[in-house]
């Protein structure tokens, strides 16, 4: 029987996400035993035209190239997931969007005249239609191979929307926040990373994106009796999530310029 054929692409991203799926390692070997994996630059330069039954997608879109080579991704795939906080949410390149793309680019490159870019880092669902977000960054490598095999299987991935708070109590971590008084986003930040922050004493700085109900006005509520400063919250929602749609809500009641 004929294998389905799996594709990686990358956009504007570190790789950190392709590398979570060369970290599978032992699992890889079993994916790679029922999938082809047609095309994967990160791993092979040997590629196999599509059309491709699953399409995993990292990075953003920031420049015309970009934008126009999303559209014909998107046309060779069946199912088109989009994975990590780049992809999801424009990654730590969308802090571009609230400043001008032009002061970073006269002062980062000697000679800006070659650089070609968009004013903006946006996510991929911006562009195109997706069938499913997988979120972190990087994402978690376990997630990773559950939304895999339910793709290939024709069913739902099972993966969590509830927040890392539940990670914590399930691996039986002490609340940072109410031993220590450590400002943490684990109530308002998607779980997947098994709580790992936390574990080692420090809080959560949401990398894991905003999770399905946030309430960060709640949190904020909490952070600033802990001595958080109004840019203190206004900076600590703008990282690698900085442009999905709770956190950027959040940032902005904190900031006094409105940005
Ligand atoms: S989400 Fe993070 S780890 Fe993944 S490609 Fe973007 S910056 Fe790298
Ligand atoms: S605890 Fe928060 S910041 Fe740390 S890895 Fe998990 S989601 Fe990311």
């Amino acid at each position: 029987m004929k294998k389905p054929k799996l594709a990686v692409w990358k956009f504007s991203s570190c790789d950190g996400c392709q590398l979570s799926l060369l970290d599978c390692e032992d699992e890889l070997l079993q994916v790679a035993g029922v999938v082809d994996i047609a095309y994967f630059l990160e791993a092979t330069s040997k590629t196999v035209g599509g059309p491709y039954d699953v399409s995993l997608v990292e990075g953003s879109i920031t420049t015309p190239h970009d934008a126009e080579r999303i559209l014909k991704v998107r046309k060779q795939s069946k199912a088109l997931i989009t994975i990590g906080a780049c992809a999801t949410a424009g990654g730590i390149q969308a802090l571009r969007n609230f400043a001008d793309v032009d002061d970073f680019v006269s002062i980062v490159y000697a000679s800006p005249d070659y650089i070609s870019t968009l004013a903006t880092s946006t996510a991929i669902a911006d562009h195109v239609p997706v069938d499913f977000e997988l979120r972190g960054c990087p994402i978690d490598k376990h997630q990773l191979l559950e939304v895999v095999t339910a793709y290939l299987h024709g069913r739902r991935p099972n993966v969590p929307g509830y927040s890392v708070c539940l990670e914590c109590k399930r691996r039986g971590t002490t609340c940072v926040t109410v031993a220590h008084g450590t400002p943490c986003l684990g109530p308002v930040t998607q779980a997947g990373c098994g709580a790992i922050c936390p574990a080692y004493a420090r809080g959560c700085y949401g990398c894991f994106g905003p999770m399905e109900s946030p309430n960060t006005p709640a949190l904020a509520g909490w952070l600033q009796p802990l001595g958080m400063t109004e840019g203190e919250l206004h900076r600590v929602f703008r990282t690698f999530n900085a442009a999905s749609e709770a956190f950027l809500h959040e940032s902005k009641r904190h900031d006094a310029s409105g940005d």
